[in-house]
C-alpha cells in the first residue's frame, strides 16, 4: 500500500516548478496518474506545456496571471476558483500525484487562508500525494509536509541584467 507524501519546493532560488514538473514526468514514466493545477498563471506559455501535452499530462492554469496586475478582489475571486477545483480533483480520488504550484504565494499574499490549505492535506486520500511550491511557505504548511526542499539563491543571471530566456524561464 503506497503512502501518499505532502512534497513541498520553496525558498528563494531558482528551480521549484521545474523540480516538481521533473517529479511529474517521473511519476507518470511510473505509470502514476499525474495533474499539474498552476495557481498563480505567467502571462506566457511555458516550453513545458509543449512537452506535458505532448506527453499527455494534464495541466490547468488557473489563477490570474501575474499577481501586480488586475484588482485584488480578482485575484481572490480566481485563487477561489483554483482552490476549489484542486478540492474537487483531490476527493475524486481519480490521481496519483497532484501538483499546486505557486499554491504557497496565494496562501502568502492572502489570496487563501493556511486552513484552506491545510484542508487540501487533511482530505486527500491516504496513498495520493500532493506537491506544493512557491517561496515563503508558511509554517503550518512546512509542519504539515512530510518532504521540504529549500531552493537557496546563491546566484541568478538576473542579478547581472541577464532577462529571462526561452527554455530556462519559460
Ligand atoms: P523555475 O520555474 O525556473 O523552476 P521557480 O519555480 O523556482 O523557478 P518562481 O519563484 O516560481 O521560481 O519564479 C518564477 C520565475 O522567476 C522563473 O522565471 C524563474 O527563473 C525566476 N526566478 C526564480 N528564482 C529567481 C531569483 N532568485 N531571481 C530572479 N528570478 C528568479
Ligand atoms: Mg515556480
Amino acid at each position: 500500500m503506497r503512502r501518499g507524501l505532502i512534497i513541498m519546493h520553496t525558498g528563494d532560488g531558482k528551480g521549484k516548478t521545474t523540480a516538481a514538473l521533473g517529479l511529474a514526468i517521473r511519476a507518470w514514466g511510473a505509470g502514476l496518474k499525474v495533474l499539474i493545477l498552476q495557481f498563480i498563471k505567467g502571462g506566457r506559455r511555458s516550453g513545458e506545456l509543449a512537452a506535458l501535452d505532448a506527453l499527455g499530462i494534464e495541466v490547468r492554469q488557473m489563477g490570474r496571471g501575474f499577481t501586480n496586475t488586475g484588482a485584488l478582489d480578482e485575484h481572490k475571486a480566481a485563487a477561489k476558483a483554483a482552490f476549489e477545483s484542486a478540492r474537487k480533483e483531490i476527493l475524486s480520488g481519480a490521481w496519483d500525484l497532484i501538483i499546486l504550484d505557486e499554491i504557497n504565494c496565494a496562501a502568502k499574499i492572502g489570496l487563501l487562508s493556511a486552513a484552506e490549505v491545510l484542508e487540501l492535506i487533511t482530505i486527500r486520500p491516504p496513498q495520493m500525494h500532493l506537491v506544493f511550491t512557491g517561496r515563503d511557505a508558511l509554517p503550518e504548511l512546512i509542519d504539515a509536509a512530510d518532504l521540504v526542499t529549500e531552493m537557496k539563491l546563491i546566484k541568478h543571471p538576473f542579478q547581472n541584467g541577464v532577462a529571462a530566456q526561452a527554455g530556462i524561464e519559460f
